[in-house]
């Protein structure tokens, strides 16, 4: 597997593939690498005969209080998961790479962006959007990767290669749990082991509010309900709601189209979300 940190090597190892026929297969990621980016590594190389993965833990998506200088970097780590993954490029390019001196543009995405993460992290959408437009800019990958863990995000990255006529197919990968229902996520190195013993609830009581909203119970009160069960087991909420599937337009009444739950919630220092599919019956 061959490291590139700049632009430029980036673009010319790629120029090379896309030459010689090649598809190409981009997965951005922030590393601390587990089984859920190894999982949009897999379906980018069923995609794609070349797969470039970047690492880059981007301070525009990270508010003033949020952990961008504590965030995990172990690249060495990184590297040799990839490797052994069989991915073909690790682009790795530096904070200065990404944002030289003068940097001044940020790409806005409304629609998808509106509530959920996008109300509790202001501008972190914006530093998403203008990110991974750049990766996408710089990589020219046929496909990029992206995990539905983040659906919020997903959404965003959607509205904006359309609206923005970026030529490159969004694939959504299913999340990768632990045994438990947790969500992997690179921040679960935060969890204390009570707040680890803890953390599947979210996914739990996602579950069973789902199962009730597809029965047919109202979702408002069983909302309320749900809240009030995480909040009463230390798992703080900070939004649980019921969203169009597509637009991520807010759901009042029960579904007649496919639906996702959609939550974050404060276990000690660390903030969880996860999203399921809400399936009308
Ligand atoms: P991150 O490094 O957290 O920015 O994540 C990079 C990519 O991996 C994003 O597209 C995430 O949605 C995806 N991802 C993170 N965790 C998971 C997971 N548990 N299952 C599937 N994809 C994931």
């Amino acid at each position: 597997m061959v490291v590139a940190r700049s632009v430029a090597e980036l673009r010319r190892l790629v120029a090379g593939w896309r030459a010689a026929g090649e598809r190409v297969g981009l997965v951005p990621t922030m590393g601390a690498l587990h089984a859920g980016h190894l999982a949009l590594v897999a379906a980018a190389q069923a995609h794609s005969r070349r797969v470039v993965v970047s690492i880059f833990v981007n301070p525009k998506q990270f508010g003033p209080r949020e952990d961008f200088s504590s965030y995990p970097r172990p690249e060495a780590d990184d590297l040799a998961k990839l490797g052994r993954a069989g991915a073909d490029l690790a682009y790795i390019p530096a904070v200065g790479e990404i944002y030289p001196a003068g940097f001044a543009t940020t790409i806005t995405v409304g629609g998808p962006s509106d509530g959920l993460c996008g109300a509790h992290r202001p501008g972190h959408f914006d530093g998403v959007a203008t990110v991974v437009a750049k990766l996408l800019i710089q990589a020219a990958p046929d496909a990029a990767f992206f995990g539905e863990k983040d659906y919020q995000q997903l959404m965003v990255v959607r509205r904006m290669t359309q609206d923005l006529n970026l030529p490159v197919e969004i694939v959504g990968v299913p999340t990768v749990r632990e045994a438990d229902g947790l969500a992997l996520s690179s921040r679960n190195v935060y969890l204390s082991a009570e707040e680890r013993r803890l953390a599947p609830d979210l996914n739990r009581v996602m579950r069973e509010t789902v199962s009730a909203i597809a029965r047919g119970a109202a979702p408002a009160p069983t909302l309320q309900r749900a809240i009030a069960t995480l909040n009463e087991r230390g798992l703080v909420v900070e939004y649980l709601e019921l969203r169009d599937a597509a637009t991520l337009a807010p759901l009042a009444d029960t579904p007649t189209r496919a639906a996702r739950l959609l939550a974050a919630v404060h276990l000690g220092r660390t903030r969880l979300i996860d999203n399921l599919p809400v399936v009308p019956t």
